[in-house]
């Protein structure tokens, strides 16, 4: 990959298309995502792991397209509710879910096991900590040339708020809270969170893993 390239993106997901675009736009490069070949069927994600359903989105679109593709499957896992919602995270509140029903999902759940949150740490404010979480992100990159993959993991920690905060980012976003900033993820730039994000730290490695290649 070099200034000039143009990289397919195998996602319908606006959020991940604006971050891969910007991290890309850095390097000179243009992203196409699926949004671009709205004729491809969705690839079913049935694996139970980041990185098995990464693999399977990246080599299924590449080998439609003919092209290299990059593929990204991402999610939460939170401590309380034993790592859920993990792979499900795109479809938590079940059939047609948006962000806005997946946190409101994710809220009922976990007051149910943390008893509303009354014992949870609270910040100045009184927005109470709920859980630890973290965010995952595994990255495929399928060149069907010579059928290789190439790919990496990143991960972000952090805890569930009780309310949401901010207004940037998407899915699980405005709940997740940040130490390290002593701000939730959703009152970061892109850039902020681009430079600590799960989707920012597995790009690093992917393309230090190209670039050692090359
Ligand atoms: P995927 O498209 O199957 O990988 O689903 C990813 C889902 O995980 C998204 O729909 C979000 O709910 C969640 N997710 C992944 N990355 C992020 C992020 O950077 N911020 C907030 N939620 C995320």
């Amino acid at each position: 990959m070099k200034r000039g390239d143009t990289i397919v993106v195998a996602t319908k997901n606006a959020g991940k298309v604006r971050e891969f675009a910007h991290a890309f736009g850095k390097l000179g490069m243009e992203v196409v995502s699926m949004f671009d070949y709205p004729d491809l069927p969705d690839v079913v994600e049935d694996g139970t792991t980041f990185a098995e359903n990464a693999r399977k989105k990246a080599r299924t679109v590449a080998e439609a397209l003919g092209l290299p593709v990059l593929a990204d499957d991402s999610g939460l896992e939170t401590a309380a509710l034993g790592g859920e919602p993990g792979v499900y995270s795109a479809r938590y509140s079940g059939e047609g879910a948006t962000d806005a029903r997946n946190n409101e999902k994710l809220l009922t759940e976990l007051a149910s096991v943390t008893n509303n949150g009354s014992e949870a740490e609270a910040l100045a404010d009184g927005t109470k900590l709920l859980s630890e979480a973290q965010f995952v992100c595994a990255l495929a990159l399928y060149d069907p040339s010579d059928a290789s993959f190439m790919e990496s993991t990143g991960y972000v920690r952090g805890f569930i708020m009780d309310k949401p905060r901010g207004s940037s980012g998407f899915g699980y976003d405005p709940l997740f809270w940040l130490n390290s900033h002593h701000k939730g993820m959703a009152e970061l730039s892109i850039e902020e969170k681009q430079a600590i994000s799960h989707r920012g730290q597995a790009l690093a490695e992917l393309l230090s893993q190209l670039a050692s290649r090359s």
